[in-house]
């Protein structure tokens, strides 16, 4: 007996409403994928990258992971972004966190959740970057909320340090990095305003970040 048949049967139905809106559309995508944007977002599961943004299978390549942290040792991460860049040559990358996220709040308490903790230290090392001004902010909730938003700042300026990044500007590609949020509380997305677009935009972002906290 197959296992988790609920999840085949629902399989099934997507797959059939696909093909009766399209017939062609899984031949088109058997072929190729060309996707715009690469979507660094969190593994929340009530964070759905194509969902939120609209788009169809074969429209957006995605990495997730436990509070969309971009790490210059993560081979993982970085292997998506290069592919992401140079293979697929997509001209934007999207970094999304959102509000409410579990792994900020673990790390701004200094849970202990077991491997985990590694993980959330780097966020952790955004809360300590900006400590002055997180503890200026009058309780837990406007804390967590500003350091969602801080997280995504960080990750934007870390994926544009990668020498990926670096490289393809240098090389004069287009490529345009995004901040984005999005607010479990509406489905809606806000767009922090660090979108950097070159190796020169890159040093007035960072000064941005360090001061906006
Ligand atoms: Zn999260």
């Amino acid at each position: 007996m197959r296992s988790l048949k609920p999840l085949f049967d629902r399989n099934k139905i997507w797959s059939a409403e696909i093909t009766a809106q399209d017939p062609e559309f899984f031949a088109k995508l058997v072929g190729q994928q060309s996707p715009d944007y690469l979507w660094i977002g969190c593994a929340d599961s009530r964070v759905p990258a194509n969902e939120i943004v609209g788009l169809l299978p074969g429209e957006l390549f995605v990495h997730r992971n436990v509070a969309n942290v971009v790490v210059h040792t993560d081979l993982n991460c970085l292997s998506v972004l290069q592919y992401a860049v140079d293979v697929l040559d997509v001209e934007h990358v999207i970094v999304c966190g959102h509000y409410g996220c579990g792994g900020v709040q673990a790390a701004l308490n200094n849970s202990r959740l077991g491997l985990i903790d590694n993980w959330l230290r780097h966020v952790q090392d955004v809360m300590k970057k900006h400590h002055s001004r997180l503890d200026e902010l009058p309780d837990e909730a406007s804390r967590l909320h500003r350091l969602c938003e801080l997280n995504v700042m960080e990750q934007v300026l870390n994926v544009g340090q990668t020498t990926i990044v670096q490289s393809a500007w240098d090389r004069g590609k287009a490529l345009e990095i995004h901040g984005w949020i999005y607010d479990l509380h509406d489905g809606l997305l806000k767009d922090l305003s660090v979108c950097v677009k070159s190796a020169a935009e890159f040093a007035e972002v960072y000064r941005q970040v360090a001061e906006s906290a």
